[in-house]
């Protein structure tokens, strides 16, 4: 059965909301740029004297050509020169310091957004992990804010510095001779439609790219988990193929894209090239009659080159604003998803006397029309073991899902010491729990960053202990460098077993006062089991224990079991109370007891 329906609740982006150029340059600004303010101040006014040394330049050539190669006076060449010189060197400095400062505005704002975005992202339902696998995920973080980062700054540095550029060469233009400006400008509006509808397009083969992207990251992540598998089952070159079926399809939205950009420049071309034609017919015959000097000429002419290449790059700059601004949609659709499952505005605090009784009163839960729980009333009693069992399906870890608030019920209600868990806020309810699954969730940092993630100020008589009662001192001892050694990738130089004492040992640092077992030894062989059953067991002393059990043997002395079936409880009680009543469970033990292997 399909796991991707959505619960009553959903995690959903708001549709109303609109991601136009405008709407997120303004978001980016206010959220990430806006507090570097002074330094791109700063560096805007290194741009606009790097801008303005190229009208200056122009604007030289009219002294230079009426007065030095016209005129004949040979001693302003070398003031000529030496401004000219200095404007070189100004420039240069000016493009250097600028260039240094966007780099670091720019890295600084995406790790910042990074950042943002990975405790956005940890905030939301389970739900939204259902729908969003990993690799997706690891894209938008990693590629698509270094997108935006790469991408803005050279948005920001071409349009300031071109701009600034343009609006000087512009003035020199228009002082020079007004009529000249407006007929070498006279096409420009010819390029309005074509440069909007070719940023749509960019726009939109950017955002396919995107997501292409993120379909890339999910396949590799997948592939690298499931190695083993894929080497069993020699599904190599299938895997190989699909890899290469969606890099085809990035190359060919890549392609388009950088099409669609390129065009934009050529358009600029075109409408250049037409300027400059109908300049010189105008221009050259007031010079051959004599209106107008060559130096003017030439200093028209050589703002006019000069736009050429800040025009084209402005050009080229929009679309490269559209790729900035699909990842940007990408990165503000997730920030606008909100999470359902949230803290109640005025949460009741949790009363330490009132123990860790958890009871189901009437839950219901679906996910979109299949019932996962229906109607499930139980205890589980404060202090005592209760193990859930039943067929695949039957709701057993729907049980732990709406007991931790992973997904909320569509009626009924969980309490927990007598409190409707709804009304705690979220960090309170989850505090109460420590958790050990089948699969124990370990990272690649040494073995004591694992047994304490984040718990400082353990001291070292209290970790032993924990180390001791989850039977991981047995091994870690014999390990070179025990403690500190490297658990390795999600755990793996240890085997399942070791990787199971560790999350036992956390949970015991951890201290909280119910936990929650998920088929924690149903993978492991029967030694291991024996000796993580008897770190369990310590584990469980005076704690509120609600076990999902596969292996009916592992539950065999738990205070109570309670048999589910489609959602709802079908039996419970002692195991000699559940066998003498000859019903499912008798049967699973019946069927379990013939291959204990199972
Ligand atoms: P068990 O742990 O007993 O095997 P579950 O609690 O995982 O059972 O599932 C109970 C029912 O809810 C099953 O029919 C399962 O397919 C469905 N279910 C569980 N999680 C989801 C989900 N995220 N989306 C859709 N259906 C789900």
């Amino acid at each position: 059965m399909t796991k991707t329906a959505s619960p009553n609740t959903t995690t959903a982006s708001n549709p109303e909301i609109e991601y136009t150029s405008r709407t997120l340059f303004a978001r980016l600004w206010t959220d990430y740029l806006r507090h570097h303010k002074f330094p791109l101040a700063v560096v805007a006014i290194l741009m606009i004297i790097n801008g303005g040394s190229l009208a200056v330049l122009a604007k030289m050539l009219e002294p230079m050509f009426d007065n030095v190669f016209v005129g004949g006076d040979a001693g302003a060449i070398w003031w000529i020169g030496g401004v000219i010189l200095g404007l070189f060197v100004v420039r240069g400095i000016a493009e250097l310091i600028s260039k240094t400062m966007l780099a670091s505005i720019s890295m600084r704002s995406s790790t910042d957004m990074q950042v943002d975005l990975l405790r956005h992202i940890l905030s939301l339902d389970s739900q939204f992990f259902h729908k969003n696998p990993p690799g997706s995920l690891m894209e938008r973080i990693q590629g698509d804010t270094v997108q935006v980062q790469s991408v803005w700054r050279v948005v920001i540095q071409g349009i300031g510095r071109d701009f600034f550029s343009l609006f000087g060469l512009f003035f020199v233009a228009i002082i020079t001779d007004p009529v000249w400006t407006l007929v070498a400008v006279i096409a420009v509006p010819l390029l309005i439609l074509p440069t909007a509808a070719l940023q749509r397009y960019i726009r939109r083969k950017t955002k396919h790219l995107r997501e292409e992207a993120g379909k890339r990251s999910t396949r590799l992540d997948e592939i690298f988990h499931g190695i083993h598998a894929i080497k069993l089952n020699q599904m190599e070159t299938y895997q190989v193929s699909q890899f290469r079926s969606i890099i085809d399809r990035i190359v060919k939205a890549e392609v388009k894209t950088a099409a669609g950009q390129a065009t934009i420049p050529t358009m600029i071309d075109f409408i250049t090239g037409l300027g400059f034609f109908a300049v010189l017919i105008v221009g050259g015959q007031e010079i051959i009659s004599g209106e107008k000097s060559v130096g003017q000429f030439m200093t028209f002419f050589t703002a006019m080159s000069l736009t050429f290449q800040p025009l084209r790059r402005l050009g080229a700059a929009a679309g490269t604003w559209q790729i900035a601004a699909a990842s940007l949609e990408r990165l503000y659709r997730l920030f606008d998803t909100k999470p359902t499952i949230t803290s109640p505005s005025a949460p009741t605090a949790l009363r330490s006397d009132a123990g860790t009784e958890v009871k189901f009163n009437d839950v219901k839960l679906d996910y979109g029309n299949i019932p996962a729980l229906r109607g499930l009333n139980c205890v589980a009693e404060a202090g005592k073991t209760t193990a859930f069992v039943g067929t695949s399906g039957a709701g057993k870890s729907t049980v732990f899902n709406v007991l931790t608030r992973m997904t909320d019920p569509t009626s009924g209600h969980v309490t927990l010491g007598g409190t409707d868990i709804s009304q705690l806020s979220l960090d309170d309810l989850r505090a109460q729990f420590s958790s050990v699954a089948q699969d124990a969730l370990l990272f690649d940092e040494t073995l004591r960053e694992n047994v304490m993630p984040g718990i400082a100020n353990v001291d070292n008589a209290h970790l032993q202990k924990a180390l001791e009662a989850a039977n991981v001192a047995d091994f870690v001892n014999s390990l070179p460098d025990g403690l500190d050694s490297p658990a390795g990738p999600r755990g793996a130089n240890l085997s399942g077993g070791q990787r199971q004492r560790i999350a036992i040992a956390r949970a015991l640092l951890r201290d909280a006062p119910v936990l929650l077992l998920d088929e924690a030894t149903s993978a492991l062989d029967t030694k291991s089991e024996a000796v993580v059953q008897a770190a369990i067991e310590a584990l469980s002393e005076g704690r509120t224990t609600l076990v999902i059990a596969h292996r009916l043997s592992t539950i065999r002395n738990a205070d109570k079991i309670i048999v589910l079936d489609q959602g709802r409880v079908a039996e419970e009680g002692s195991h000699d109370d559940l066998l003498a009543k000859d019903g499912i469970y008798a049967g699973l033990w019946a069927l379990q007891s013939k291959s204990p292997a199972t």
